[in-house]
């Protein structure tokens, strides 16, 4: 069987790998210089290729259609793709919250590993090679098109060519318009784990400030929908890390819909209200003659000083003996409720994955085979799921991967 797999990306790598069984000949087509070119730069170069967790935790981190993915999961689930890429001779080790890495850190062995054991297996890798349609007749599939106007036929075709984000490493949503064209739809596509801008412009003067062990709540039009401990960062126009990502893959689509998301983030949420009080007595009794802002230094971090005595009507020359109760207070309710109304997520260029792409029920999920047409399938990040961080994105699209390579290469 002649199998032609597009895009050479996580999903594509590893639909090639386990396709190219028996004698199957299997050809990859990539449109970059070289494979894995977002592989690259996950997990900040060192690459969170797994989760080491069990299928149920795995389904609790996918945000869109979990239930879609039990059968690829099952087939290959995380334990067992970290046991196939020590295998094919990645070394891995485990890190905090269970985040699978290379042990040299190293995200492009990844790449390499997945290269050489394809090419072990006797793919055909063809770079530079764009696909610029899909011919099917009779609901079936027949040939690719490349850019540069040459066409292969072959017997079936796994579309891997991702989402949108990050469309520098060559995600430019390519495969949807070929499954448009094929009749499937296309759930919109909107950007997730990203950062989110916020209508507060004083943001920036707190650029590069990281929060550790700070609450955020997440109230979507009014109501508190999110809740959780954690670190996030400010940015220049809004903030970042890992609650915020986990936030905008949440409430993407209501965002892009324009619906309203207000953060309140408590930063001393070990403490109660009075506590908090109590201890404002004490350090304003112990520095009496004390500018405000001098005091507020050993509760919150100097860059947040200016815009925190703002939002508290207070200036930070007022000595701590004249400030009144109700002014402590307003102090209290900053520090354990300060607001900030995001106006919008970032764009596809800085998103980790992409939110939408083809709708689930038009795949078969044990197999990833096109409902619609005969010998298409699809792997990866293309298909409308997507999770939180921590490896559970990679292992999408190794799972897809593997059910799609696998369903083929069971055919001979
Ligand atoms: C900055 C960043 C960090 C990340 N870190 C992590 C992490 O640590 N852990 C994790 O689990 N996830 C991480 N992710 C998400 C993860 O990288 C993706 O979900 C995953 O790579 C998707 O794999 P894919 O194969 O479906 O798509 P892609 O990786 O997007 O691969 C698609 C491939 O298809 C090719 N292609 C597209 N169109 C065509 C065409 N017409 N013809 C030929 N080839 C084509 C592209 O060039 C590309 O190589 C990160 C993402 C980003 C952007």
């Amino acid at each position: 069987m002649k199998i032609i797999v597009i895009g050479g990306g996580a999903a594509g790598l590893m639909a090639a790998y386990a396709a190219s069984t028996g004698s199957n000949e299997v050809i990859l087509l990539e449109k970059n210089e070289k494979l894995g070119k977002k592989i690259y730069i996950t997990g900040k170069g060192r690459c969170n290729l797994a989760n080491s967790c069990d299928t149920q935790t795995f389904l609790k981190n996918v945000v869109s259609n979990p239930r879609f993915l039990y059968g690829a999961v099952s087939r290959l689930d995380p334990d067992a793709t970290v046991a196939l890429f020590n295998d094919l001779g990645l070394e891995t080790k485990i890190e905090r919250g269970n985040r699978v890495f290379p042990i040299s850190d190293h995200a492009s062995d990844v790449t390499k590993t997945l290269e050489k054991a394809i090419k072990k297996a006797g793919v055909s890798i063809m770079l530079n090679s764009e696909v610029s349609a899909i011919k099917t007749s009779d609901d079936r599939f027949g040939s690719v098109v490349l850019s540069n106007g040459k066409e292969i036929e072959a017997d079936a075709c796994i579309i891997a060519t991702g989402g949108l984000s990050y469309p520098s490493t060559g995600s430019t949503g390519d495969g949807y318009g070929f499954a448009l064209k094929m009749g499937h739809t296309v759930i919109p596509c909107v950007p997730s784990l990203v950062g989110l801008k916020t209508k507060e412009s004083f943001v920036s003067e707190m650029e590069g400030l990281s929060l550790k062990n700070v609450r955020l709540d997440a109230y979507l039009s009014g109501k508190k929908k999110y809740s959780e401990q954690g670190e996030m960062l400010f940015t220049h126009n809004g903030v970042s890390g890992p609650l915020i990502l986990t936030a905008s893959a949440l409430f993407a689509r209501d965002l892009a819909g324009g619906a309203e998301l207000k953060l309140i983030i408590d930063l001393k949420p070990s403490l109660t209200s009075e506590m908090l009080e109590e201890r404002l007595l004490r350090e304003f009794a112990s520095a009496s003659n004390k500018d405000i802002k001098n005091v507020l230094r050993s509760l919150i971090p100097s860059s947040m000083i200016e815009p925190f005595l703002r939002l508290c009507s207070l200036n930070g020359e007022k000595k701590v003996n004249s400030v009144t109760a109700p002014e402590r207070k307003k102090i209290v309710s900053v520090l354990k409720g300060f607001e900030l109304n995001v106006s919008g997520a970032g764009g596809f260029n800085e998103a980790v994955v992409t939110k939408g792409g083809i709708k689930v029920n038009e795949i078969d999920p044990k197999t990833m085979e096109s409902k619609l047409v005969k010998n298409i399938f699809f792997a990866g990040e293309i298909i409308d799921v997507d999770a939180f961080t921590g490896g559970f994105n990679l292992q999408i699209a190794w799972s897809t991967g593997y059910a799609a390579g696998t369903a083929l290469s069971a055919e001979f």
